[in-house]
């Protein structure tokens, strides 16, 4: 089977979260599941400087614009690259300009990705039987693949709801978007185009990225306003978990930190960690944080719930960046002895972190899956998450039943709320102190499975299901 899945991003050649992690290592997962998938991506300056020889295999205008789709290897994955100087030839961030603002024509430019992947389905050459897209960046494959008569079904996946697509009415005719559509009944939301609701309207099946939130979704307190148009399609939801690149993140051969392979090695591990960081010997935990550093991910209220962590003896890492009122109150925690902050980016350094930490903290308000966390798992860095989304269904709270049945792997406390997060704290310094149970749960954790085996397996039977008449 032949699967398109078209992404804004992909690990390893451009990243700004979660989702590029996922559109990386999804070829890879569903090949030994007899899947051929191939990966449509913009050609932005960053992966172009990355790519060797290319072939162009489709040449025509995309949304009035000279383009060429270009057929590319790199990083071991297949890809279809929209060279369309004019939107994405500039330099910046891939979303926003120099001034931190989305780009003004970010609509046009990933309808641009959308429209590319329904030509492609129609050219000659190679055809997928199925198209797969990712967020509202490529929310319009599905209503361009219906407006162009292509048969191939799409499934749309919804990695984070909070971003809708969201255009001016006025670029109707920019966008090649049927006008008749454009009522509540369509993709209209609240008087703007919404490329997600298009996607949501006309993709076959949706899926998000964890059981918990396809739920969660449908509900007003989650859905950001297409709970309404989700529940509609309550029958075609449905969560498959994200799992992780094992290769990649693996504690007994992780290429930036001390390699470890029972609980025993963290030592080494978090010694370290301390080190590289300036954090001074201690006998008491130490926490980390990888994160955008936004009010979703709960960055907010984690320095006041820490102040009882750091009295009694806690130490914490955090590495982020994002609103700068969240850093603001980060750099001024990291006065504290106990604390380091590194405000930035860097993937060698979220190694060292995640696998020298003894807890993760991911207080997130909503969290679709997250990735840190089954990274924590993996290396014996204990999750202590909020209960919400994707963090639900991966760690199991080390409350009274999940510890005697011995099968705990975190700590999970109530979303939002900073004296939750603090009671948390006091029970991670608990556990902690009893060395047996704290080896216990590491184990339990190292053992619990992240890979991609099974979610890869769920996919390819979706796909199954979309292909039989
Ligand atoms: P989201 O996609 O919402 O940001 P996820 O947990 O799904 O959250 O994925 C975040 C990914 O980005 C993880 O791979 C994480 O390690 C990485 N990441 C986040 N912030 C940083 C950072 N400052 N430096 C390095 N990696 C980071």
């Amino acid at each position: 089977m032949k699967v398109l899945s078209v992404a804004s991003e992909c690990a390893p050649l451009v990243k700004t979260g979660g989702l590029a992690d996922v559109a990386g290592a999804l070829p890879g997962a569903l090949k030994s599941c007899g899947v051929e998938m191939r990966t449509m991506l913009p050609a932005y300056p960053a992966v172009t400087r990355q790519i060797g020889d290319t072939r162009v295999v489709w040449e025509g205008r995309l949304l009035g614009r000279d383009a060429a789709i270009r057929e590319a290897r790199a990083a071991g994955l297949d890809l279809f690259l929209v060279d369309c100087p004019d939107f994405f030839d500039r330099h910046g961030a891939i979303y926003l300009d120099a001034g931190g603002a989305d780009w003004s024509d970010n609509a046009e430019r990933f309808g641009a990705l959308s429209l590319a992947a329904a030509r492609l389905a129609q050219a000659e050459g190679w055809r997928p039987d199925l198209l797969h897209a990712h967020d509202w960046q490529a929310g319009l494959v599905a209503t361009y693949l219906r407006q162009t008569g292509a048969a191939q079904p799409c499934v749309l996946t919804i990695h984070n709801i909070a971003f809708g697509g969201l255009a001016p009415a006025a670029k109707l005719a920019a966008l090649e978007l049927d006008p008749g559509r454009f009522t509540p009944d369509g993709f209209e939301f609240y008087g703007k185009i919404s490329a997600l609701k298009a996607g949501l309207l006309d993709a076959r099946a949706i899926t998000t990225v964890s059981p918990t939130y396809a739920a969660e979704l449908m509900t007003p307190a989650f859905g950001m306003g297409f709970d309404g148009v989700l529940a509609t399609r309550a029958g075609d939801l449905t969560g498959i978990l994200n799992g992780i690149d094992t290769g990649v993140w693996d504690p007994s051969s992780d290429a930036h930190a001390p390699s470890f392979d029972d609980p025993e090695g963290k030592a080494a591990a978090r010694d370290d960690l301390r080190g590289a960081l300036g954090l001074p010997d201690a006998d008491g935990p130490l926490a980390v944080i990888v994160s955008r550093m936004t009010a979703q991910k709960g960055l907010d209220l984690l320095p006041d719930a820490l102040d009882e962590w750091l009295a009694t003896g806690g130490q914490v890492a955090l590495l982020g960046s994002g609103d700068p009122g969240i850093e603001a109150r980060w750099r001024a925690l990291s006065a504290h002895p106990g604390v380091s902050v590194t405000l930035g980016y860097d993937e060698p350094l979220s190694h060292r972190l995640i696998a020298g930490g003894d807890v993760i903290l991911v207080p997130s308000r909503f969290e679709p899956c997250g990735l840190t966390q089954l990274y924590g798992l993996r290396y014996g860095t204990l999750p202590v998450v909020a209960r919400t989304g994707g963090l639900a269904d991966t760690v199991i709270d080390a409350n009274e039943a999940g510890r005697r049945a011995g099968v705990a792997t975190g700590f999970v406390h109530a979303p939002g709320r900073t004296d939750a997060i603090r009671l948390a704290l006091r029970q991670v310094m608990n556990v902690f102190g009893d060395a047996p149970s704290w080896r216990a749960m590491m184990e339990n954790a190292m053992r619990h499975p992240v890979g991609w085996d099974a979610s890869a397996a769920a996919y390819r039977a979706l796909y199954d299901r979309l292909q039989t008449p």
